[in-house]
């Protein structure tokens, strides 16, 4: 059976493999919303991250652009590191562990590991980051989740820009929007509300 699969991911074009891991990701996600008020369906999320890679980053390596698509899979589905290499090849899990928080650990520990981790990432796990920083300050900015003060959402962009920070010099185009989404999205946050 392992086999099997091992050699079906194998034998798989890209297309068919980014589709197939689109559905995986649609399927492990099925029960989660985002937490912003507009209750998104999780999968927008990955999606969106695998989208800004390839239009705005011109990331044209499939293995990274399916690991986006999975990029929260293990974090938050219970999917295993051995059940993504069986269907989608090592290459692929590589970079989903990569960008993976170990959750036993309490979040102001697992906060600082994503910065001091960012350096060491491989290329294609770096992309990701910079696609899900971006994914999720955008929402911060335009669909926060529910209750978080402007303090909190501010204290989430400065983070998010720590961890980029830490890897900058990999893809030029993901890191000026990121640049501009962060000062935009403070201008925002910042403005008096009505
Ligand atoms: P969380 O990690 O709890 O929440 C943010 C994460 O939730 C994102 O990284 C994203 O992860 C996921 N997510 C799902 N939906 C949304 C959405 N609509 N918008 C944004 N993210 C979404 O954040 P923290 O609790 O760590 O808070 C961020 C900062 O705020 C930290 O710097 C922390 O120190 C500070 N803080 C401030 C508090 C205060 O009251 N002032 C209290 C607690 C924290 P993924 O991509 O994996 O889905
Ligand atoms: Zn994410």
């Amino acid at each position: 059976m392992l086999s099997a699969l091992a050699s079906k991911h194998s034998n798989m074009n890209d297309v068919t493999k980014l589709l197939h891991a689109i559905s995986f990701a649609a399927r492990k996600h099925s029960t989660q919303k985002r937490k912003g008020a507009d209750e998104q369906p999780y999968i927008n999320h990955v999606l969106e991250v695998a989208n800004l890679l390839a239009s705005v980053g011109k990331v044209e390596e499939y293995d990274v652009l399916i690991a986006a698509v999975l990029h929260d899979t293990i974090e938050d589905t219970g999917t295993t590191r051995e059940e993504l290499t069986e269907l989608f090849g090592a290459t692929v899990s590589g970079y989903v562990l990569e960008v993976t928080d170990d959750k036993s650990l309490p979040k102001a520990t697992r906060k600082q590991l994503q910065i001091e981790h960012a350096p060491h990432l491989s290329n294609g796990a770096k992309f990701i980051k910079l696609g899900d920083k971006i994914s999720n300050i955008r929402d911060v900015s335009e669909n926060p989740p529910d209750g978080w003060s402007v303090e909190r959402r501010l204290e989430y962009i400065d983070w998010g820009e720590r961890v980029i920070d830490g890897l900058r010099g990999v893809n030029a185009n993901l890191e000026n929007h990121f640049d501009e989404l962060i000062a935009a999205a403070r201008e925002a946050i910042e403005k008096p509300q009505k």
